[in-house]
């Protein structure tokens, strides 16, 4: 059955005005974050963050020297993953026609099953995995020059119902793509002025320089089990209106064509939350990662700067400038020789594994 051209405002404008709920997005976007920190090497935040007292060196240091040190440990995990899931047998029992579509079906090398594995793997278990995989029709991909399936980031989904589910495409929209270099953070925080507490937002530079997509024009897919539909606001026009294309399915779904990337189910509201499957590695990534950062920040703060109090005047036994009395003897004609403790210098030093610090 086509979609009815009558519910069509109906469908846009509950895409437009009931949208995702913003905590929904922000849960996303902290599992998200919280996965790419090992998955993609992103800097921890709290690497920066948790000691805003310490010496402004030690965390130059520590921020200088981070090196992504769990990344080479989820990835083994997560290849293990793929490997099982390549090597497992599926069988897909479906018609003559869309057998032999599938068996020809190439799109970059691989097959769709293939494809869809491997961009599983990359976005629903490394990246974001309430993230949505969205299946277009054979045809259509074609005539767009995509393979079918589609991934979509949690962010970029508009709004979800039972009926429908819409989201703005990437391939679609506008889009520009930058590196984060900026955070905005909130802070609380006792104001003398008005004598009690106060908020203010600042906005902080970020060393988790994170890819972001910013939607210039947006164009918006929503789908239903009928057909998808395409729209776009309309150019120097009205606030809803909008330019609407609609593209049928052949056959009525039994279910909507869009499905999140998932993985365990770390809660559920009207709609189930996700996390990644090697999500239950992020808190054992996260202390590995807080650990050597405070190890490199002791490292610095007592090993090195420790050097040149370590530099104390010789204690050798009746050293005086680095000179000792003895014998007179041929070598030391006037009864004076090097004191054999500091070789002359009349300081100690410690030695470090590193080198020896000497003040001026
Ligand atoms: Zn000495």
């Amino acid at each position: 059955m086509p979609i009815d051209p009558s519910l069509v405002p109906g469908l846009v404008k509950y895409s437009e005005t009931k949208t995702l709920q913003k905590w929904k997005k922000d849960y996303f976007e902290k599992i998200a974050v919280a996965l790419q920190v090992h998955t993609k090497g992103q800097l921890f935040s709290k690497v920066d963050t948790l000691f805003p007292n310490e010496h402004p060196d030690s965390k130059a240091h520590c921020i200088a020297t981070y090196e992504p040190i769990t990344k080479g440990s989820v990835w083994k995990g997560i290849n293990n993953l793929l490997r099982i899931f390549s090597s497992s047998a599926f069988s897909i029992n479906v018609g003559e026609d869309l057998h032999e579509w599938l068996e020809e079906y190439e799109y970059g090398g691989h097959n769709l099953l293939n494809y869809f594995l491997e961009m599983w793997v990359h976005k629903a278990v490394a990246e974001d995995p309430n993230g949505l995989f969205v299946v277009y029709p054979p045809d259509y991909a074609e005539e767009q020059g995509i393979c079918p399936l589609q991934w979509v980031r949690s962010e970029l989904i508009k709004s979800r119902s039972r009926d429908s589910i819409s989201f703005v495409s990437e391939l679609d929209s506008e889009v520009e793509y930058q590196y984060d270099t900026t955070a905005t953070k909130r802070e609380i925080f006792e104001d003398p002025s008005v004598g009690a507490m106060n908020a203010r937002t600042c906005t902080v530079t970020t060393y988790n320089e994170r890819l972001k997509v910013k939607v210039i024009k947006e164009v918006v897919h929503l789908f239903t089990v009928d057909g998808f539909i395409i729209y776009r606001r309309g150019d120097g026009s009205t606030e809803n209106q909008f330019n609407i294309t609609t593209v049928n399915f052949p056959e009525p779904l039994s279910i909507i064509p869009v499905f999140p990337g998932g993985g365990p189910v770390s809660d559920r509201a009207d709609q189930l939350l996700f996390e990644s499957f090697v999500q239950s590695f992020v808190p054992f990534g996260n202390l590995a990662l807080l650990q050597h950062r405070n190890h490199r920040a002791v490292d610095l703060q007592f090993s090195y700067p420790r050097l040149s109090e370590l530099q104390v005047p010789c204690d050798g036994q009746g050293c005086t400038g680095g000179k000792v009395k003895c014998r007179k003897t041929r070598l030391f004609p006037e009864g004076i020789m090097p004191c054999p403790r500091c070789k002359g210098s009349s300081f100690v030093t410690a030695q470090s594994p590193y080198k020896v610090y000497t003040p001026k």
